[in-house]
């Protein structure tokens, strides 16, 4: 990415003589855009939120489709029933969507940020609320510039107030993804347990915080992505980018042919595109760190360069070596196959693949075979050679099942506890097991043998675990 193409000036000394390092915040008043970009970020917003706030309330079999119980350790995802165990799982879900962000990161460059990321998701609805109450960022200004009075009370209320009411339904959203959201309902306020209401108030705070107050500098200076992004853009990612060339120099006037005849480029130099800038950066400097990706400069200027009577597209999405070699918009799109693009798009397709296989073969049954400590071998009454076990089976499924235990591995060895046992639905049950074997088959030491363990009512539940069966010295 380049260097941005600004000087940030230092602040003046103060009485002291000390100078500070830090740049003081500026108060960005982000004027609306409406336009074809817009409307994809606000149908990213609406999807993404109707999922957030929809899903903790849908139903699977009697309880929440999803949920994440960490009191039992148990996560519930649909039909699926996760346990500690399965924490490869999520391991590989990380690397997925790690993948995705280093894929589309690398081909479109921050399109996370510019449509999706929660920061960026959040600001937006926050805006808008300021918007329906304060006005536009013309009104804005003036009434942030206005002395205290009651109308600009009365505003300034109305919007705190709506903010946080949606803040708190926000951090309400989150823990009904971790305790069942329909009991939390009648909870509130003073039935709510502790850990519960502290949730509430500290993700509904960050949520006010972040998108009422911080807005860009969560971008600037708090996202660890805004740093690392560039190690993952080339000349060929997809930035949002100003045409110097033919915007360059700017000036103002409307018609074309004046434009020409006076030496000018196709700015008109109106400033809408900075007026837009959630980041308050001007992108005819050249493309900057604090640029979030949003286009909302591409669909002010469009919206410009439409009133002047000149062609869309004096900032668009480009990439570095398009804009300085003049290519085609084919020649763009045959650019994306790149060895980078290749890689990355070739692990993802195979970690996703190997995780939708193994979630698809994943058998509903884990079972652990724990040897016996106290007795290792023993002869019973019949002569026979007997070892004990215990079994901790684990049935991760949602119905009661019943099954059944046999074991191999040496001749006549026979389970001489109970054959079949019923474990209850997402639990785990702790089974004694004794296996016994003639003493003409089993010689002295340590054999390897094997315990099957099958649902009765379906045979595909099966787990075959290995132990081992001890013969006595004589
Ligand atoms: S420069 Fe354009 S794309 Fe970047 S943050 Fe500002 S408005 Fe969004
Ligand atoms: S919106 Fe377009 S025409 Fe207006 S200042 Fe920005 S780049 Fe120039």
């Amino acid at each position: 990415m380049n260097a941005p193409d600004k000087v940030i000036p230092i602040q003046p000394a103060g009485d002291d003589g000390t100078v500070s390092l830090y740049e003081v915040r500026r108060r960005i008043h982000p004027r609306a855009v409406t336009g074809w970009f817009a409307a994809w970020r606000w149908g990213l917003v609406a999807l993404t939120q109707v999922v957030f706030y929809g899903l903790p309330w849908l139903e699977w079999s009697g309880r929440q489709a999803v949920l994440f119980d960490l009191g039992a350790r148990k996560f519930y995802i649909g039909g699926l029933v996760f346990w500690p165990q399965d924490v490869i799982y999520l391991t590989v879900l990380l690397l997925v969507a790690a993948y995705s962000l280093f894929l589309f990161t690398a081909v479109a460059g921050r399109l996370w940020c510019g449509y999706a990321c929660p920061q960026t998701v959040y600001t937006e609805m926050f805006m808008w609320v300021e918007r329906r109450i304060e006005g536009d960022r013309v009104a804005r200004i003036r009434l942030d510039a206005a002395p205290m009075g009651a109308a600009k009370v009365a505003k300034k209320a109305a919007k705190h107030g709506i903010w946080i009411a949606l803040a708190l339904w926000t951090g309400f959203t989150f823990v009904g993804y971790f305790t069942p959201i329909r009991e939390l309902v009648p909870a509130i306020p003073f039935g709510l347990g502790g850990w519960s209401a502290f949730w509430i108030l500290f993700y509904g705070f960050a949520t006010y915080g972040n998108a009422g107050w911080m807005r860009e500098q969560v971008c600037k200076y708090m996202c660890p992505y805004a740093r690392f992004q560039s190690a993952m853009f080339d000349p060929d990612t997809l930035i949002i980018a100003y045409d110097r060339e033919r915007g360059e120099p700017r000036g103002a006037g409307s018609r074309s042919q004046d434009r020409k005849a006076k030496g000018l480029g196709d700015c008109v130099d109106c400033g809408l595109c900075v007026q837009v800038c959630p980041t308050g950066i001007d992108i005819r400097n050249g493309l900057q760190y604090e640029c979030i990706g949003c286009a909302a400069c591409i669909d002010a200027c469009n919206y410009v360069m439409d009133k002047v009577g000149l062609p869309r597209g004096l900032i668009r999405y480009s990439t570095e070596q398009a804009l300085e070699k003049h290519y085609a918009a084919a020649t763009i799109w045959k650019r994306v196959f790149r060895p980078r693009v290749l890689v990355y798009g070739s692990i993802l397709a195979a970690v996703t693949a190997g995780l939708v296989v193994a979630l698809v073969l994943r058998v509903p049954l884990k079972v652990d075979v724990i040897r016996d400590r106290g007795s290792l071998a023993r002869e019973v009454e019949t002569g026979w050679i007997e070892n004990a076990y215990r079994l901790q089976v684990m049935n991760t499924s949602e119905r009661v099942r019943v099954y059944a235990v046999r074991a191999e591995g040496l001749p006549g060895l026979t389970v001489a506890s109970q054959t079949s046992f019923e474990v209850p639905a997402a639990t785990t049950t702790s089974v004694p097991l004794r296996l016994q074997a003639p003493p003409a088959e089993v010689a002295p030491g340590s054999h390897r043998v094997y315990i099957e363990i099958t649902a009765q009512d379906d045979a595909s539940i099966h787990v075959r675990e290995k132990t081992t069966f001890l013969g006595l010295r004589r």
